[in-house]
């Protein structure tokens, strides 16, 4: 039966990005399915939702068929951390691409629109800079970070043959560094980490030497960006860059959050991860012609609010 509100479905809707879209999706009176799999999530970044009459909470693993009825689909479903997407590497892939499979089948028969959260990572460690959506990328297709950036490059190839084949409604973001409220603690991303030492007090851990580069994107842009993409005339497909392009080093970026936060914690450094990108900066040529879309949030006013965020759990014990 068709409702009086837009249906829409958003995987991964426990996680960081997730939370923050289904709770923007409510506000606007969308009825929301978030479906998670509480892979690296838990109920908390949605609590303030259960119990809203347009939002449901479905345990569920994309990796298995779905049967739902929706006018629009969200597919963020996947481990986004380094720490997190190399624990179980072929849970990784599979999340990508049996995930994306069973969400275009789904699509397919609900002709529903479908946004695809891909990544940056299909850049790899790029050649060219800043990195276009033209550029194909430089990914090491055997090593650690491969079931990520492979799984989201196939993925990828998926949407487009969903809209070539089955003449599909797909809208494909990459996104670019992200953080926020709503962040893990613990799941190793540079911010987190940073913030998190920096309060404690602890050494705040540059890997390498600090000089590789990363442009950071405010979440409550980033969700702007997804629905406007979302909202988009069906012509626009993307691949499309969604990031912040105002980049910085590691170093700098340490330097930025002790001085924000007051703290006298040490720089310390320790070992370059395998494949761990030199350089990144979106060029949001695209985003800002055809979408109207830029970031607003300066790093330092995003940062204060994590920052204040990160306090917040300290001071509960969760961090
Ligand atoms: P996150 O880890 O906070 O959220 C991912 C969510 O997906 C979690 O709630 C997790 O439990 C869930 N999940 C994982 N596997 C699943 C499965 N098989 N079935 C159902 N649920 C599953 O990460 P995030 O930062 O919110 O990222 C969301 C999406 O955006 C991801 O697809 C990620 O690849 C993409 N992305 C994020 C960033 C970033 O900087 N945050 C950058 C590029 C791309
Ligand atoms: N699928 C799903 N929900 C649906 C429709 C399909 O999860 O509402 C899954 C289904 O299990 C299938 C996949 O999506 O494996 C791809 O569907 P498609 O129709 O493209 O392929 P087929 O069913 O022909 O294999
Ligand atoms: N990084 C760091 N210290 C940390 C965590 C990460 O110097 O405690 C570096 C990491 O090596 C990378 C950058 O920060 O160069 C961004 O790492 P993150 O895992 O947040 O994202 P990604 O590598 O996926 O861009």
């Amino acid at each position: 039966m068709k409702t009086l509100h837009k249906r829409v479905l958003v995987t991964g809707g426990a996680g960081f990005l997730g939370s923050r879209l289904c709770a923007r999706l409510v506000a606007e009176d969308c009825e929301v399915i978030c479906v998670d799999n509480f892979y690296t999530a838990t109920k908390d970044n949605v609590s303030q939702l259960l119990g809203h009459p347009h939002f449901e909470l479905m345990r569920h693993d994309i990796t298995f068929p779905l049967y739902v009825e929706v006018d629009e689909i969200y597919n963020l479903a996947c481990p986004a951390s380094p720490i997190h997407y190399q624990f179980d590497p072929v849970q990784t892939t599979k999340t990508s691409v049996h995930g994306a499979i069973n969400m275009l089948g789904l699509a397919k028969r609900t002709k529903a629109r479908i946004l695809q959260a891909s990544t940056s990572e299909v850049y790899g460690d790029p050649e060219c800079h800043p990195q276009s959506e033209t550029y194909w990328g430089r990914v090491n297709p055997i090593g650690p970070r491969a079931c990520y950036d492979e799984g989201k490059r196939c993925a990828e190839t998926l949407f487009f043959d969903y809209h070539r084949q089955h003449r599909l409604e797909i809208k494909v973001a990459r996104i670019f560094n992200t953080y926020g409220p709503g962040m893990h603690p613990n799941d190793g991303r540079v911010v987190s980490n940073f913030i998190v030492q920096a309060l404690k007090g602890e050494p705040i851990t540059l890997y390498g030497d600090g000089s590789q580069t990363r442009s950071f994107c405010f979440v409550d842009d980033m969700i702007e960006g997804f629905v406007r993409l979302m909202a988009s005339p069906a012509e626009i497909t993307g691949p499309i860059n969604l990031g912040n392009p105002i980049e910085l080093s590691m170093r700098q970026l340490a330097e930025r959050i002790r001085e924000l936060t007051g703290s006298r914690s040490e720089l310390v450094y320790r070992p370059l991860p395998q494949d761990d990108p030199t350089q990144r900066q979106p060029d949001i040529t695209r985003a800002r012609e055809l979408l109207g879309w830029e970031p607003r949030v300066p790093l330092d006013d995003g940062l204060k609010q994590t920052i204040f965020y990160f306090e917040g759990l300290l001071s509960r014990g969760l961090a």
